[in-house]
């Protein structure tokens, strides 16, 4: 039986459902919601943690939380044979790094999960991938998915592929991670692809869309040739 995260009972009306699945009573007053899966926390709720300045985490996503720098190397080794199994291997090994998610994320407009450090050399534009950095408190799950977002980046700058459309760009690095969490084939991994396909924002949501409507149409191998060889869709 599902209950309310806030007072336990059955959900009677209508509830708002997480990205883990559970369930809130609509009628609790919400002062704000979880960053990492939206259940919406009512004033009253301890418990909570931080996770930015200004943002919180909801118990269900610290229990599963990557906090430290060797919980994380824990979970590389799957996620780049993960990644190998999809065709993506990196030429160089990038290095990833669990950071303050305050450090990424100075006047950002949206929540920023990760980044890859670049190095572009102006007169030969080759490109060094200096790492990956990660905020230091997601779900195990939502880690791994930074990362295969990252090294998507990564591997596209070892490929030569520099300069692309920032909507194409982040566009091919949602794909790699949606398909990593499809791979992953649990309810959580599932909802968070379904909510990155569903981002309303025009770069990531629209980019993710972009891309996968032209891997519909033309299978991911030409999609990532032309990418990779001409920096735009086929
Ligand atoms: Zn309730
Ligand atoms: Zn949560
Ligand atoms: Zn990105």
């Amino acid at each position: 039986m599902i209950s309310c995260t806030v007072c336990g009972r059955p959900p009677a009306n209508t509830y708002e459902i997480s990205l883990h699945g559970e369930a809130t009573c609509v009628t609790h007053q919400v002062a704000d919601r979880c960053a990492l899966c939206v259940r919406p926390r009512h004033s009253g709720e301890r418990s909570w943690a931080r996770f930015t300045a200004t943002t919180v985490r909801c118990p269900t996503c610290v229990r599963a939380a990557v906090e430290t720098q060797e919980h994380a190397r824990r979970h590389i080794p799957r996620v780049r044979a993960d990644m190998a199994a999809l065709g993506i291997a990196l030429a160089q090994r990038v290095r990833v790094t669990l950071v303050d998610p305050d450090a990424i994320n100075l006047g950002s407009r949206t929540l920023c999960l990760g980044r890859t450090l670049q190095r572009v050399w102006v007169e030969t534009s080759v490109t060094d991938v200096l790492g990956i950095e990660v905020a230091g408190g997601l779900t195990e799950t939502q880690f791994c998915a930074t990362v295969v977002h990252e090294i998507g980046h990564a591997w596209l700058a070892q490929r030569g592929a520099v300069g692309l459309d920032h909507t194409l760009e982040e566009g091919v690095c949602e794909l790699f991670a949606g398909a990593w969490l499809k791979r992953q084939g649990t309810p959580f991994a599932d909802e968070l692809r379904r909510s990155a396909l569903e981002n309303p924002d025009p770069v990531y949501g629209g980019g993710y869309r972009l891309v996968r409507e032209a891997v519909v149409r033309h299978g991911i191998a030409a999609v990532l040739d032309h990418v990779c060889t001409r920096g735009d869709l086929p």
